[in-house]
């Protein structure tokens, strides 16, 4: 049996057609792939962001779904990495527009997949009906247009007037042209990866995270995913009881269930500003 997620030497295909390959293969250069030119995958079949094509299931099947397709189109590959991203209100704060980026990592022998992930408040994810030009101007300014580019829309629910939309005077004759038609013209950021470089920079990030992941190893297994979670606890400086400081390091394999605990930085103790009891 080979050790999990062996990658020196190995063979691998990006299962992507929105360029996301320019960050990938370079963010994974320490794992030693080598990669095979990207198969020709519509991975728009999967859904899109402008919901002409609905996603079947969650973000984290969407993301199978793609990889799977990427071992499918290339026989040889060991490998298939892919990514997926979803745009909506922050989880804790819905004023918040937030992007969430999942990179996965499937092997081919085993059938599991290793996922980084990456949670940002840097993205222009922005919706909005407009009825003048001042608001499509207004829109445009907001989503960083013309180096992000937009989609026009009839409507929220389409149909599509022009996806990728990069060029102001088309961009103000297709606008103009809607709401001399229907009052009103919808606009999107357009989130695909190469016609977005904050969201670029957020797969980017992601990558580093499924990086980490696959070199960080269960000391018991050799699974990756040995990466520390903190909890809280720190005893405070006055009374000695737990506070809201992190306090031990925790790490559990997920293969074999191995785990280990180690506290940290153990002479320090917390303000009492973040003890319930000294400071309720
Ligand atoms: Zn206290
Ligand atoms: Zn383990």
């Amino acid at each position: 049996m080979d050790r999990p997620f062996e990658t020196r030497g190995r063979t691998a295909v990006v299962a992507t057609m929105h360029g996301k390959e320019r960050v990938i293969i370079p963010a994974l250069a320490p794992l030693g792939l080598a990669f095979l030119p990207c198969p020709a995958i519509d991975t728009d079949r999967f859904g899109t962001f402008t919901r002409d094509i609905r996603r079947a299931g969650s973000q984290r099947a969407a993301l199978d779904a793609k990889a799977r397709a990427g071992l499918a189109a290339a026989p040889g590959a060991d490998y298939a990495v892919a990514s997926e991203g979803a745009f909506g209100p922050h989880p804790a704060f819905p004023f918040i527009p937030s992007g969430f980026e999942l990179v996965g990592l499937l092997e081919r022998q085993s059938g599991a997949m290793i996922v980084g992930r990456y949670l940002s408040l840097d993205t222009n994810f922005r919706q909005a009906q407009a009825s003048t030009i001042d608001e499509v101007e207004a829109f445009a300014q907001a989503i960083g247009f013309p180096s992000h580019a937009i989609v026009l829309m009839a409507g929220r629910d389409g149909p599509i007037i022009a996806k990728g939309v990069s060029d102001r005077s088309i961009l103000i004759s297709q606008a103009q042209a809607a709401i001399e038609c229907g009052g009103s013209v919808w606009l999107e950021a357009d989130m695909r990866a190469n016609r977005n470089p904050q969201r670029m920079a957020s797969i980017s990030l992601a990558v580093q995270e499924l990086l980490s992941t696959l070199t960080t190893r269960c000391p018991a297994c050799d699974y990756p995913g040995w990466t520390p979670q903190t909890k809280d606890g720190r005893p405070c400086l006055w009374c000695e009881n737990p506070t809201f400081e992190s306090w031990i390091e925790v790490r559990q394999c997920g293969n074999c269930g191995h785990q280990a605990e180690r506290c940290l930085d153990a002479d320090r103790r917390a303000e009492p500003g973040l003890c319930l009891i000294c400071n309720p």
